[in-house]
């Protein structure tokens, strides 16, 4: 069973900066969840890298999310640089065909939290030509756009203009962190299918940041999908592969295709990841997991890459 790998959201460029958020840290070989060389082992491979930024930066470290959000963005840069026979940004989806073709993986940027450009929309289009392609309105704070999982608030008129500035530019919207309030405002107003790109099922795993079948409902609806997350507290306790393939079976329920279920690891974006998942070198091992509980090699490629490719094609030309 072998299919490349599209993941729509990880956190290396956060632990490249290390516990000092002053480091330099490789992506070629690293410690951490993702490298490139592990990643070689894969059969083509995107990964979306986001800028991660809170405002609760100022008290965890000292320093604004703004410094934050340049020296993760500077750090994803310079580390694609260096690497570049092994990957480079997609700006488009022919990019990530072209790198395909020559044996390279391709690089998205996204952002995770908007207090690192200080929620405002008017930059939304510098961070466009920079290559950022998918952004998210909060991480676990409430902000002037919206509120989030863990404090609950609506949309503000910033927040709708934030949503209306992103998708005319041709930027997705990624609802993982937002509040209930908030993603069911985001989904009155998009134009465009809607991302939840490292979230799994409240049935399942109830906590705030996962998604109700409501809501799941209303992702397939959009045209989007939902990136299935390794993170063992949005998983369940004691998870391993098979707690996984159980919210995957949960979503199965509601898209029986499995057309918008993708994958939204959250490397380097957590402490526990499910037993059996050790980093990007494990999802051929997910894959085989996913193969033997009955899936088939199509629907397992389509949850691998083709879902979240044709939403990058569908919005992102
Ligand atoms: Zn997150």
């Amino acid at each position: 069973m072998k299919s490349p790998v599209f993941d729509l959201h990880c956190d290396t460029a956060y632990a490249l900066l290390g516990e000092d958020r002053n480091s330099a840290g490789s992506l070629r070989k690293n410690n951490l969840h993702i490298d490139l060389e592990r990643a070689g082992i894969l059969d083509g491979y995107v990964q979306c890298f986001a800028c991660f930024t809170t405002p609760m930066m100022e008290q965890w470290y000292q320093l604004s999310p703004v410094t934050i959000f340049e020296r993760e963005l500077a750090t994803i840069q310079r580390e694609i640089d260096n690497n570049k026979r092994r990957i480079s940004i997609a700006y488009t989806p022919q990019d990530i065909h072209r790198n395909m073709e020559k044996g390279k993986a391709s690089a998205i940027l996204t952002l995770e939290g908007t207090a690192g450009f200080g929620y405002d929309p008017a930059l939304l289009e510098d961070l466009y030509l920079i290559g950022f392609r998918m952004v998210s309105l909060t991480w676990n704070e409430q902000n002037p756009l919206a509120g989030s999982c863990q404090t609950g608030g609506g949309l503000t008129d910033r927040g709708r203009e934030f949503v209306k500035e992103a998708q005319r530019l041709g930027m997705l919207i990624d609802v993982s962190h937002l509040s209930d309030e908030a993603f069911w405002d985001v989904i009155e107003m998009t134009q465009a299918p809607i991302i939840a790109s490292h979230s799994n099922s409240r049935q399942i795993c109830n906590v705030s940041r996962n998604l109700t079948d409501d809501m799941f409902r209303e992702i397939c609806r959009t045209g989007g999908v939902v990136g299935l997350n390794q993170y063992r507290d949005f998983l369940g306790e004691n998870a391993d592969l098979d707690t996984v393939c159980q919210h995957l079976h949960h979503f199965l329920t509601i898209d029986s295709d499995g057309k918008h279920i993708a994958l939204g690891g959250d490397l380097d974006g957590c402490d526990h990841l499910a037993a059996g998942f050790e980093g990007v070198q494990s999802y051929p091992s997910l894959a085989q997991k996913m193969h033997a509980q009955g899936l088939t090699e199509e629907m397992i490629r389509n949850i691998y890459w083709n879902n979240a490719l044709g939403v990058m094609e569908r919005c992102c030309m």
